[in-house]
């Protein structure tokens, strides 16, 4: 049996109950993210990489960094 890989993470904001994705790739903190990826980096991608997850942890509606989380996995 094949391990499904997380490809994005459904975001739930308790406040008003707007579900957003995020990206794998965006799910941890910008330092992991950056150790994980391979080749160069250059500041441009570090700096666009940090504004993803900061605008990733909230609600798209209301700016809450209050949500319930779910994996979302690749279809078998
Ligand atoms: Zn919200």
């Amino acid at each position: 049996m094949k391990t499904k890989v997380v490809i994005e993470y459904e975001r739930t904001c308790r406040r008003d109950n707007t579900v957003w994705y995020v990206p794998q790739e965006f799910h941890d903190k910008p330092k992991d993210a950056i150790m994980m990826s391979r080749g160069g980096e250059t500041a441009a991608r570090k700096g666009a990489l940090t504004v993803a997850w900061i605008e990733a942890r909230r609600c798209p509606i209301c700016g809450s960094i209050s949500f319930d989380e779910r994996e979302v996995k690749e279809a078998s």
